[in-house]
């Protein structure tokens, strides 16, 4: 079974945030399972990690975006390094961008890496089992094969949607229609949401199934989903929640070439206890005191616009008896208010951007690491945590309740349900009970480091959703 994953990010070709890690590793784990044969196609960016690689140019060719005609180059990388083939999408003046993300004409960007793909591979006659598209930039990929006559030889083939993030849809106005590939006009409402075109909505109509990261945040979509809810109770019928794994080769306490203290579940108590200290004193933190972690961008999604309020306030009210880091970034006002307390509070620290090196070193050396996101599709930070022996204090919400179990009911962290600073704070009192009784400190480490949060299971069941 051959099966293409259509993404704008892979891990560790180019991340901006889960996507990349699920896409860089659920193919991974696809190609162990017996006679399946899983790749990967993304655009080709300015900037990656892999351009020391070699590469191969499988196509070269032009497409046409309203009166534009763009080349279009398909690179193979050669290596086998990455356990999957990827295939990346190079198309000059469009896609060569240093960021996947964040640019005003980004509607072209996703219909020219949609269109190249389709027209590669229909040109080249490549008829995958499996066109498995990810997040609404390749949204349109379901409704084009069926209806773009120039794709007709992929007419036919599977399509699965996995939505990862449902706050984005990629709405567009109908003047953009004049930049798709040409198509059947009378299937336009297939691509329609109250007068837009909407790459999401389409994608969920057009594809033969599709997936959310989690069953808790389906069932949250099924209620609200920004405009959407009607849609997915009309598409039930095709709906399945599945889990994400981590990929627990790249996140190995025992290996991770990016921790200072490498450990396992015997030592795990001293080392992160070493990477603690060391992590506190390069950032100016006190490595007696319990310290308090967030990871991830500012957006209010992410309940990032609680952390300056939850700084203050759980410093104030603990008299100054917890460490708070915060790596991120992303909305300016929150920036500046951390920045701000950064300056003011010793028990602060900030380190703005991002760094994946840092956040390694940041999930294995914190005790306790907050989410108090109001949307969390599924959330990768929990499992990575306690993966690392870190206590995930988390919003009770999409996939981080169907991940972290409270300790009150027999689980290994902390749950809240209502995404206010004054919960928050109440949630960081209960862990603040905790880090003062060792044993118990001791026995949380072990059990989260026990959970196991591996790709297998979910890469055999969207197998088996494949097969159906
Ligand atoms: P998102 O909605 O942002 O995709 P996820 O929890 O699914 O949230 O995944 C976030 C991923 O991005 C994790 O791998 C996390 O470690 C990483 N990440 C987020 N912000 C940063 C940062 N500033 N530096 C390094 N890694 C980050």
């Amino acid at each position: 079974m051959i099966i293409y994953h259509l993404s704008t990010e892979c891990y560790p070709v180019a991340k901006v945030g889960g996507l990349a890690d699920v896409v860089g590793a659920l193919p991974k784990y696809q190609n162990k399972i017996k006679d399946i044969d899983a790749k990967v196609v993304m655009p080709w960016y300015n900037k990656s990690f892999v351009y020391d690689h070699e590469f191969d140019i499988v196509f070269d060719g032009y497409i046409h975006q309203g009166g534009n005609m763009l080349q279009v180059q398909v690179l193979k990388e050669k290596s086998d390094v990455l356990g999957f083939e990827l295939y990346m999408v190079k198309i000059p003046g469009l896609l060569d961008r240093d960021n996947p993300y964040g640019y005003q004409d980004e509607n072209f960007q996703f219909i020219g890496f949609q269109h190249g793909v389709l027209h590669w591979l229909s040109a080249m006659n490549i008829r995958p089992d499996v066109l498995h598209c990810h997040d609404y930039h390749t949204g349109l990929v379901p409704f084009m094969i069926e209806y773009c006559p120039e794709f007709s030889p992929l007419k036919g083939v599977k399509t699965i949607a996995t939505i990862h993030n449902g706050e984005y849809q990629g709405m567009m106005s109908w003047e953009m229609a004049r930049y798709l590939p040409s198509f059947d006009q009378y299937k336009w409402g297939l691509m329609d949401w109250n007068g837009l075109i909407n790459p999401l909505a389409s994608m969920i109509k057009c594809a033969n199934a599709f997936t959310t990261v989690s069953q808790g945040y389906l069932e949250e979509l099924y209620i609200s989903f920004r405009g959407l809810e009607s849609l997915i109770r009309d598409e039930f019928g095709k709906a399945y929640g599945i889990i994400n794994g981590i990929d627990t080769e790249v996140w190995n306490p025992e290996t991770d070439p990016m921790l200072d203290f490498n450990f396992n579940i015997k030592n795990a108590v001293e080392q992160k206890k070493k990477g603690k200290e060391k992590l506190c004193r390069e950032y100016g933190l006190k490595p007696e005191l319990p310290l308090f972690a967030f990871i991830g961008r500012f957006a209010t999604e992410k309940g990032a616009d609680l952390i300056p309020d939850i700084v203050w306030k759980s410093i104030k009210q603990s008299y100054g008896a917890l460490n708070i880091m915060v790596l991120g970034s992303g909305n300016s006002y929150i920036e500046n208010k951390l920045k701000e307390y950064d300056y003011t509070y010793t028990n602060f620290a900030l380190d703005l951007g991002y760094k994946e090196h840092l956040s390694h070193k940041i999930y294995a050396s914190a005790d306790f690491l907050l989410m108090p996101s109001r949307v969390e599709p599924c959330g990768l930070n929990q499992m990575y945590s306690m993966r690392y022996g870190t206590v995930p204090i988390v919003r009770y919400t999409g996939g981080l309740r169907d991940t972290v179990t409270d300790i009150s009911t027999g689980g290994a962290g902390i749950n809240f349900t209502y995404p206010g600073v004054d919960d928050v704070i109440h949630a960081m009192n209960r862990a603040l009970m905790l880090y003062n009784q060792k044993d118990v400190m001791e026995n949380l480490i072990d059990a989260n480091m026990n959970f196991d949060f591996s790709w297998e299971k979910s890469a055999e069941k969207y197998i088996a959703l494949y097969k159906n």
